[in-house]
């Protein structure tokens, strides 16, 4: 992408309505365009940003053994007020009608919909377990949407839904998507803790909320530092080894973590004091087991081996995908912009032409480019050096090579990583292999 062609605004005023880090930056650095309360366009970078974790979430859904599907965003009302949920869900929910004044919204989850449509087909045991999951964007009427995407009213999540014949399945599909959720994170470069949380008006007997630690978070949180430490990584533990999965999540349930609600000070004090991590979090990820609850209410039931009838054991997990775009600024960010991690930014490198029009500066700069057709931003506007170099902080691309009139006489080139500020001067070879 050139510049000088590109749609990649940024402004240098820091508008005036956002609070935290992650929402100024994001518009400063013209990732996304607020087009009424809550509600944000995706401009060319932060669209880019967003496929990208997208990506990394998909991935790991699929690797767990989660199938993807695409419901619609626009529901019939009808769904709900077979669950029961239509009038408790209250003012969230944004209601529709259409020309024949039938009652629709616009989904805030999916539970109904999806139990319905897995009704239509699945008959006996053999069509169990199953795990569909789908990215989608969904409409809550936040009382108070804030901190840009952070708490957005229309944004987009990850929901994926387990249909398990018992309740020992049904666990173990929980911990398989526990297990997935701790690697989409760690892919991501960050540091995502599952907290034991209250079930709330879902209803069920087994949720974890994923909580990254900020100072700008909306939930107080509690647990034990050795969860950094750990590498989810490993490929030798398999999705579907169920001793080895229920060790794994005996493992990770042993260590102290909690949000408010749930902490429990007496148990806080067994974890040793320097391990003692205490603060604001961020809400990125959420997982339920609650057995038959929308089974049930949607009528879903299947034939089981001996020919008696099975009501499915169901479990909800939820991804925030457009919040991790914050979060991730809210994690990787100083006082010049973003700092985007290799995983999830837009393009992995700026190239800076310090003089355009110098023959040799254009030629290496067209040349570094060319390597890089889908990956590079190619800053040839007729711009200060400064003005550059303060963008390509801003907008956080992971590797800068800056190429001025001495360098190119001599064929170098200098690279400056985003992330540690650090630069070094290599020739036109060295800096390609060290980009590669
Ligand atoms: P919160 O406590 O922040 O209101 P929630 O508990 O209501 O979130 P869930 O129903 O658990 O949300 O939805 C799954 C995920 O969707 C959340 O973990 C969060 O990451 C994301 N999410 C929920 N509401 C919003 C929102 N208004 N804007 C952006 N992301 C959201
Ligand atoms: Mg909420
Ligand atoms: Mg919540
Ligand atoms: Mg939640």
């Amino acid at each position: 992408m050139r510049l000088t062609r590109a749609f990649l605004p940024t402004l240098k005023e820091t508008p005036a309505e956002a609070q935290i880090v992650s929402h100024r930056l994001m518009l400063r650095a013209g990732l996304i365009r607020q087009t009424s309360a809550g509600i944000y366009a995706w401009l060319p970078a932060g669209w880019r940003v967003l496929q990208r974790v997208t990506q990394i979430v998909r991935e790991e859904q699929d690797r767990a053994g989660a199938q993807e599907v695409l419901m619609p965003t626009i529901q019939s009302a009808e769904l709900w007020q077979r669950s029961g949920r239509y009038e408790d869900y209250g003012k969230e929910m944004l209601r529709l009608k259409d020309r024949h004044d039938r009652d629709m919204l616009f989904g805030p989850t999916n539970e109904e919909m999806i139990t319905d449509i897995f009704r239509g087909y699945a008959t006996s045991y053999r069509d169990l377990p199953r795990n569909l999951y789908h990215i989608q964007w969904k409409f809550r009427d936040e009382v108070r949407p804030r901190f840009g995407v952070m708490r957005g009213r229309e944004f987009l999540m990850k929901d994926a839904y387990s249909f398990d014949m018992t309740m020992e399945g049904a666990q173990h599909s929980y911990r398989q998507m526990m297990l997935a959720y701790l690697r989409t994170f760690q892919r991501m470069g960050l540091k995502a803790v599952p907290m034991r949380a209250d079930t709330g008006p879902i209803g069920g007997n087994l949720s974890h909320e994923f909580i990254i630690l900020a100072e700008t978070g909306e939930s107080t949180v509690f647990y034990d530092s050795e969860f950094e430490s750990r590498d989810w990584a490993d490929t030798s533990l398999g999705y579907d080894d169920v001793p080895a999965l229920q060790g794994f999540f005996d493992q990770v349930t042993s260590m102290y973590a909690a949000t408010e609600e749930m902490h429990d000070a007496t148990a806080w004090q067994s974890v040793p004091e320097a391990r003692r991590r205490e603060g604001k979090g961020i809400e990125v990820g959420h997982i339920f087991y609650f057995g038959q609850k929308y089974s049930a209410t949607m009528g879903l039931s299947v034939a089981g081996p001996d020919g008696t009838t099975v009501v499915p054991e169901m479990g909800s997990y939820g991804i925030g995908v457009s919040r991790l775009v914050a979060a991730l600024i809210e994690a990787n960010h100083d006082e010049a912009g973003i700092k985007w991690p290799d995983a999830v930014a837009p393009w992995k490198l700026a190239i800076l032409n310090l003089k355009p029009g110098d023959a040799g500066c254009d030629a290496l700069c067209e040349k570094l480019y060319a390597a890089f057709p889908d990956q590079a931003v190619y800053d040839d506007r007729a711009e200060r050096a400064g003005v550059k170099f303060n963008d390509a902080d801003l907008m956080g691309f992971p590797w800068q090579a800056i190429i001025g009139p001495r360098g190119a006489a001599n064929g170098r080139v200098e690279l400056k990583r985003r992330m540690t500020g650090e630069r070094e001067e290599l020739s036109f070879e060295d800096a390609l292999a060290r980009l590669s």
